[in-house]
């Protein structure tokens, strides 16, 4: 007997780790009853409302505007009037009012964390240590670049292209916000921007920190509302127009910009492919893989909602995903521990729920952990589907929810080939400890991102896009520059 397992049978060891709550206080959010345009650095009042949840309880949070196709119009008329002057200032000076922003966001994090869980249900430890940080450090890299343009683009002459219409989706909403924004305004361009219908509230808390950062007004303008609204920015005198979400939404705006001379970017779905080899570090890729689908409720483009499994190690990995799959905490967003919050809203929660059942209906075995959903809210288990056929609209179709479908493979031919059988193209994950399978991989997968023993890794520096029906456009990097400028 060894002295670890004497001693066992004297100091009594934990078998079953249970966590006290640890609830974070949402007093640091002062939330008001209404919520306003924000055009031409003022609040301007719209004529519909909406109101706006938590998913964690369905409770209201507050009533937000709904922006019509005229007050779009104001917005974008005020983003035009502010461009000459802001174009036209010296690049330091453009970088100060973006230092600014990513130090004001930096110092308010906490207040814009809590916001943001409350409004779009994600785990708190998600949105402080990722969506906050990485929100701020986009405005720091592109706040480098303002007085760097010649250099970024040698031997052309970068020009700002004038008014920006961007319209970001609900699952990261701030840091969406700073994808579209910091570069834009680097660049010397004006914005207009549309949140998300079931997430405003950080856009909104936004405007206090440009109010903060002195901007001129009219550079950033902020028009809330549904789909009606994107339409109408779609349509509206603007430049460009980027935007991250459906593909369905990205195909039919393609359409509507078709002939314009407006420039377009467009991040749409994915439906990524982690592959998984039988000489990887086990232990390790299985975080990997529950970090990519489970994150973020599963609600991210770029998740990892296909494993591909070398068949030779099919067992000891599905035992210890699952394993670990029972380990992860479902819950309230607010407290410090839970792993996986509230599903973003109830259609969305319809979606998830529907292509489940197509999953079990196709015949694909299902496995969810054990464990207690609150009553009230938006809510799923995380799941695993095996037994899962590559026709399967579960291997296919994006599900936007915590969802993981497993298939395998045995060479890594095949996994190329199945990991590239879907319609998109934005990511992939490679576990393998061979560096060489690792190039080999990334050159075959069609994906705008390919990481390697690791999942789900953002940098301000680094462009992120897709390819097929995941969009075109890079957003991030010096890439990230280049659909905000002119090259003469
Ligand atoms: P949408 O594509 O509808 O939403 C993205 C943004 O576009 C939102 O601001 C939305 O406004 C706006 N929008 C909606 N209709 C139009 C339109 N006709 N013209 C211009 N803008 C428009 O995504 P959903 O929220 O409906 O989600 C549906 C599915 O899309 C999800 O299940 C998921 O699969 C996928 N999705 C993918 C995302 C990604 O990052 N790739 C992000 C979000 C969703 P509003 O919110 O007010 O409807």
């Amino acid at each position: 007997m060894t002295d670890v397992e004497k001693r066992q049978d004297r100091s009594p060891v934990p078998t079953d780790w249970t966590y006290a709550p640890a609830p974070e206080s949402t007093d640091i959010v002062k939330l008001q009853d209404r919520y306003e345009l924000f055009i031409g650095g003022k609040w301007i009042e719209a004529k519909e409302h909406f109101t706006t949840l938590s998913p964690r309880d369905e409770s209201p949070l507050a009533e937000v505007a709904q922006a019509s196709e005229a007050d779009v119009h104001k917005a974008v008329a005020a983003a035009r009037e502010a461009f000459p002057a802001w174009s036209k200032l010296p690049g330091s000076e453009r970088s100060k009012y973006l230092f600014r922003i990513a130090r004001i966001l930096a110092e308010r994090s906490r207040e814009f964390a809590v916001l943001e869980s409350l409004n779009g249900g994600k785990p708190i430890k998600e949105s402080r240590d990722v969506d906050l940080p990485l929100a701020s450090a986009h405005f720091f890299y592109y706040a480098g670049w303002a007085d760097k343009l010649e250099y970024a683009f040698p031997n052309r002459k970068p020009k700002p292209i004038g008014v920006a219409g961007q319209i970001i989706p609900w699952n990261f909403p701030l840091l969406m916000l700073s994808w579209k924004i910091a570069p834009a305004l680097a660049a010397g361009n004006t914005v207009v921007l549309k949140p998300a219908e079931t997430t405003p509230l950080t856009a909104l808390l936004f405007a206090d920190v440009l109010r903060q950062a002195e901007l001129p007004p009219g550079v950033v303008n902020i028009v809330t509302g549904d789909g009606r609204t994107g339409a109408a920015l779609v349509d509206s005198d603007v430049d460009k127009i980027a935007f991250t979400g459906s593909t369905d939404v990205g195909k039919a705006i393609q359409r509507r910009v078709a002939g314009t001379g407006k420039r377009l970017t467009l991040e749409l779905g994915g439906k990524a492919a982690n592959i998984l080899f039988d000489d990887a570090a086990l232990d390790q890729a299985v975080e990997g893989i529950i970090n990519g689908i489970y994150f973020n409720q599963g609600h991210v483009c770029c998740a990892g909602s296909r494993l591909l499994v070398q068949e030779s190690i099919y067992e000891p990995a599905i035992e210890k995903l699952k394993k670990r799959m029972a380990t992860l905490r479902v819950g309230d967003p607010l407290d410090k521990n839970t792993d996986v919050g509230a599903i973003n809203s109830r259609e969305q929660l319809d979606r998830i729920t529907a292509l489940v059942e197509a999953g079990k209906d196709e015949g694909a075995e299902i496995y969810q952990p054990p464990c207690k959903l609150p009553e009230k809210g938006y809510w799923f288990a995380p799941t695993v589907f095996t037994n899962v056929a590559q026709s399967y609209r579960i291997a296919q179709e994006e599900i936007f929810g915590p969802v993981l479908s497993v298939l395998t493979f045995r060479t890594p031919e095949e996994a190329v080939e199945k990991a590239n059988n879907t319609p998109y193209g934005l990511s992939a994950g490679v576990w393998t400890e061979k560096g060489s399978r690792i190039l080999w991989m990334a050159n075959k997968l069609r994906a705008g991102v390919v990481w390697a023993n690791t999942f789900n890794r953002f940098d301000p520096t680094s462009p992120f896009g897709g390819y097929k029906e995941s969009g075109f456009g890079r957003e991030g990097g010096l890439h990230g520059l280049l659909p905000y400028v002119e090259l003469t």
